[in-house]
């Protein structure tokens, strides 16, 4: 009996041991899974359910450690004016569409994909399994095509769009910290080239990428160390062949690579918004030179500069002042100076663009819109905006004696303008055909290397004292 009740004790004991110790561990689950819940949930946004740009970053850095893997690719996915939505229709019906567009984008990834809310409007997929760039451009696609339908808002349709930045790492050598930053300076240019837009990087644009931005920093030490040069190209007109202005254009003399030109250099500055400060001494020393040839009298005292102005530069508030400082310090005349305008600033922030324009005009300072046919043309906002003169573009003034097309749409474009009041210029004249041409078709100003190259300010002044004019036929 005692040897049967100690084998009870003892299996009693051992039961009450192992129940002890499930308890303890079904404790110890319950706890580590609660933790697990929690941090799971901790990075999960409320409104979508997505998690957040923390798991964005883990799941990020083992797709790049996972051995013998695919190309990785990474997307930030920004909502074109998504402000626009939240202050028309308020932050309710914001949220709601942002959580449409989760679950819109959701339904377009593949199953290995991670669809995270990284802030605001902005969303981040990682795709850890792509073979190539064009399968990253599918994906980017698919994501755009998913937002394509219109969203209910309050019972009304709205149709949204969103800018894509796309960094792939194809060299399978990209950090997690890299790749994230390549991709937002893909969504960058992406959204600079306007609504709906994207913009790959991989290797090669890579590379270009990193050139750029040491072409960026030696534009920056260019403007402190004073490598810009203006030249001078002779605006004459076509009825006395009197030099009646000259257009500023910029050059770059960088040590290394001698004389630069502007196509190869106003893009990155326009890019990194550089072109602000770099417009202002352009401005600068344009009005200085117009004052000292109003100060040295004839011949040259009349002369009126033509200074490019970006799109990046009359978008800035500040550039109203900018241009009456100049003027102010230099001590030029207003009437000496006039600015050129492209097309696409034109049609930007129209109201806005208007008001500026408005504004400068106040000052007594001219205004003409650069490179006209190239860009949108319309009629309607050379006669909205308070312009003084249309520029023909080069192109097809080089077509007018080749084709009957390009002379139509000169003659169509002289007319539009005569008509507005507005005088005009053709650029890019090169021959004593074209020249003809132009007179025939009434054309007031003719700049071009027929007449005469970029000039130093020095040549200008030689040029003057000469007398030199355009030879006028006939
Ligand atoms: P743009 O304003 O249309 O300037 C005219 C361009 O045509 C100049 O090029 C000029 O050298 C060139 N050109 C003049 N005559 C002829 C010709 O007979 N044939 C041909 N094929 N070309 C001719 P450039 O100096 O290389 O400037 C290029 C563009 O860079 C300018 O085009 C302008 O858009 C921009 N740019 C130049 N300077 C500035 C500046 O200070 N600020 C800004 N924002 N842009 C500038
Ligand atoms: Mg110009
Ligand atoms: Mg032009």
């Amino acid at each position: 009996m005692t040897g049967f009740s100690d084998v009870a004790l003892v299996g009693f004991v051992a039961i009450a041991i192992a129940l002890a110790v499930m308890l303890v561990s079904y404790r110890r689950w319950r706890e580590v899974t609660a933790r697990a819940d929690a941090a799971r949930w901790a990075h999960r946004d409320a409104l979508t359910g997505l998690p957040d740009r923390v798991v964005f970053h883990d799941r990020l850095q083992a797709a790049l450690d996972r051995p013998g893997r695919a190309f990785v690719g990474v997307f930030v996915i920004d909502i074109d004016r998504y402000r626009l939505v939240n202050d028309s229709y308020g932050q309710r019906a914001g949220d709601e569409v942002l959580a449409s567009v989760a679950e819109r984008m959701h339904a377009v990834l593949g199953p290995d994909d991670l669809l995270v809310r990284l802030a605001g409007d902005q969303f981040g997929v990682l795709c850890p399994n792509l073979y190539d760039a064009r399968q990253a451009e599918q994906v980017a696609d698919r994501i755009r095509q998913g937002l394509v339908r219109p969203f209910n808002v309050d019972g009304e349709q709205l149709w949204l769009t969103a800018c894509i930045g796309v960094a792939l790492d194809d060299n399978g050598d990209a950090t997690a910290g890299a790749l994230q930053r390549d991709a937002e300076t893909a969504l960058e240019r992406a959204q600079s080239a306007g609504p709906g837009h994207h913009v790959l990087l991989d290797r090669s644009t890579r590379a270009a990428t990193a050139d750029r931005h040491d072409l960026a920093r030696r534009l920056r030490a260019a403007l402190r160390l004073g490598q810009f040069r203006l030249r001078y190209q002779p605006l004459v007109s076509t009825t006395n062949g009197h030099v009646v202005g000259v257009e500023a254009l910029l050059r770059w003399e960088d040590p290394l690579r001698g004389q630069v030109q502007p196509d190869d250099f106003i893009p990155v500055l326009e890019e990194t918004d550089l072109i602000v400060p770099v417009g202002a001494w352009v401005l600068e020393e344009a009005c200085r030179q117009a004052a000292t040839w109003r100060r040295s009298g004839p011949p040259a005292a009349d002369l009126t500069i033509s200074v490019n102005v970006a799109p990046r530069q009359l978008a800035h508030p500040d550039f109203v002042a900018t241009v009456a400082r100049a003027l102010e310090t230099t001590g030029a005349n207003p009437r000496q100076l006039c600015l050129e305008i492209t097309e696409a600033a034109l049609i930007e922030d129209m109201d806005f663009v208007q008001r500026q324009l408005s504004r400068i005009r106040d000052l007594g300072v001219r205004l003409a819109v650069d490179d006209f046919g190239t860009g949108y043309s319309s009629v309607s906002y050379v006669r909205r905006f308070p312009l003084d003169a249309v520029k023909i573009d080069k192109s097809f003034v080089q077509g007018l004696t080749a084709g009957a097309e390009d002379a139509a749409i000169a003659q169509a474009i002289i007319k539009m303008a005569h008509a507005l009041g507005l005088s005009t210029v053709a650029e890019g004249v090169e021959s004593a055909d074209e020249l003809a041409r132009l007179q025939q078709l009434g054309c007031d100003l003719v700049q071009g290397f027929y007449f005469s190259a970029p000039l130093t300010a020095d040549a200008v002044d030689g040029l003057m004292r000469a007398g030199r004019e355009l030879a006028i036929a006939g």
